[in-house]
């Protein structure tokens, strides 16, 4: 059965994945907090990712830049100009709304009541003006579709205008109202301000990488779907840079590899596809995204861009410092120098998440012995990304159980993320653990005491095998290795 985002979101909160922030307080709204099993599989992610950035290729290392820079970074990167969207306020109830959402929710709901064209002619209709940049025709579509606003209900909208999605704060005295500074909105700019200084001090021969894991900051106004568009969220971002002239070779290289890493977590084939851009923003000379196919529809879950030397040259226009590279492997003197093209890759760790979870949601029902239906439902994450790798149990509380499975338990703790648990029926545990996804459970009963072996349950089949307590770290080791 398809797991729906609703069943996605309850299943997150009840089994400690991702709460609401601020729970108590009715929450706030994009933002959320991971709990102490989301907080486990987003590290494993990240994680991963970093070792494959890193570790498995020579010429890439990373980096970990501040959130705060300096002003004139988001001159240069085009964000104070143009990181906008369209917004109307409703004049009833003062709230402020993204265009694109709110037609959106409005698509939605012709879907739901069964019109799919219409929702689809909508869509379309609201992307050729956003390409427009009419903004006076999105306001007239707005009053023709008679999209109420969510909180008044009224469709007594303001006109169109942009606003910026950078949050600003201030630095150091509040007085002074020239220092304000933005929370940064994506990573890659830490990485292109310190191009020199990681070429430089790593001696790094182009082509090379920087990789870079953080939070980024956006002031979605509307943010729905979960976690899939929050307003403080984390990127994982690797920027590439390579000799004029060879770029299109990296990309077609990084769009390769970041497909095989997705394959590789267990995300399956049919459920992600490339969308090549057909329209690039003028700096990029090729452009895509890979999409996941989500309980909402296929959408971007990473993206792939040649961006040319716009962002090096930009630092260099306003900095007013050299960003070039000496390439001695050239023979052509007044090519020998120059500044590098840049292939950059770019996944939201929450994305991936949702992806992730989404993916191993699963609902299976059988026929027990009694000819009754049962029903199953288990995450089935990727041994090497669960919260929990192992469980351990005593069959019963007494009998030297418990200290034998304590005995156990010590064993694979060092090598595995590991819990113990003496309380509850065996039947109740496994349960337990198929909804946070640990991958194996380990019973010790009477016969342990006799022979040292051990059931191994595994978590999709739920299969069990004997097996003596010596193998148990080699046997989980081959399993959580991806
Ligand atoms: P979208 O069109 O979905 O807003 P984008 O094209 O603005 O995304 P990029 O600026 O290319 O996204 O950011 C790179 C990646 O960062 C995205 O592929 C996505 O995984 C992640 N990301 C971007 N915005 C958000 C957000 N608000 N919440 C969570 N993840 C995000």
């Amino acid at each position: 059965e398809e797991a729906t985002l609703q069943k996605i979101v309850a299943h997150a909160k009840e089994y400690g994945f991702v709460f609401p922030s601020s729970e108590i307080y009715d929450g706030l709204q994009a933002v959320y907090d991971y709990g102490q099993n989301g907080v486990e599989l987003k590290n494993n992610l990240k994680q991963i990712w970093w070792k494959a950035m890193t570790m498995l290729n020579e010429n890439v290392v990373g980096i970990d830049a501040a959130i705060f820079m300096h002003p004139l970074v988001w001159k240069a990167s085009g964000h104070v100009d143009s990181f906008n969207d369209p917004m109307v306020d409703n004049k009833d109830s003062k709230k402020r709304y993204r265009v694109d959402h709110l037609i959106e929710a409005k698509a939605y709901e012709y879907e739901e009541q069964g019109f799919p064209d219409k929702a689809a002619a909508l869509i379309s209709q609201m992307n050729s003006l956003l390409e427009k940049e009419d903004f006076e025709g999105l306001g007239k579509l707005l009053q023709e579709e008679k999209i109420v606003c969510p909180v008044s209900g009224t469709s007594n909208w303001t006109e169109v205008r942009q606003f910026n999605l950078m949050f600003g704060t201030l630095l150091g005295s509040v007085a002074d109202e020239a220092s304000v500074i933005y929370l940064r909105p994506e990573t890659a700019q830490g990485i292109f301000v310190n191009f020199l200084n990681v070429q430089q001090t790593g001696r790094m021969k182009i082509p090379f990488g920087i990789a870079q894991i953080g939070k980024a900051f956006r002031n979605e106004i509307v943010a729905r779907q979960f976690i899939f568009r929050m307003r403080e969220f984390e990127q994982m971002e690797m920027q590439f840079f390579c000799r004029p002239g060879t770029e299109m070779e990296w990309y077609e290289y990084w769009k390769e590899k970041r497909y095989k890493f997705l394959l590789a977590l267990g995300l399956p084939a049919e459920k992600l596809r490339f969308h090549v851009h057909e329209k690039l923003a003028h700096y990029a000379n090729a452009a895509l995204d890979i999409e996941y196919e989500f309980p909402f529809g296929f959408k971007e879950l990473e993206g792939i861009h040649s961006r040319t030397d716009y962002d090096l040259g930009r630092h260099q226009e306003f900095s007013k410092k050299k960003l070039q590279y000496f390439d001695d492997e050239i023979t052509d003197k007044a090519k020998q120098r120059y500044v590098p093209y840049v292939v950059e890759t770019s996944i939201g760790a929450d994305r991936l998440f949702l992806a992730i979870l989404c993916n191993a949601y699963t609902e299976e029902v059988k026929i027990n012995a009694k000819g009754e239906e049962t029903k199953r439902i288990f995450l089935k994450f990727h041994p090497a990304i669960a919260p929990v790798k192992v469980a351990v149990f005593p069959l019963l509380r007494k009998d030297g159980l418990p200290e034998k499975a304590r005995e156990v338990f010590e064993q694979l703790r060092y090598d595995f993320n590991t819990i113990y648990e003496e309380k509850g029926s065996i039947g109740k545990n496994y349960t337990r653990m198929d909804l946070i996804g640990t991958p194996f459970c380990v019973t010790i009963d009477h016969q342990t005491l006799q022979d040292n072996t051990v059931t191994l349950r595994y978590r999709d089949t739920a299969e069990q095998v004997r097996l003596p307590i010596a193998e148990l770290n080699s046997v989980i080791e081959k399993e959580v290795s991806l």
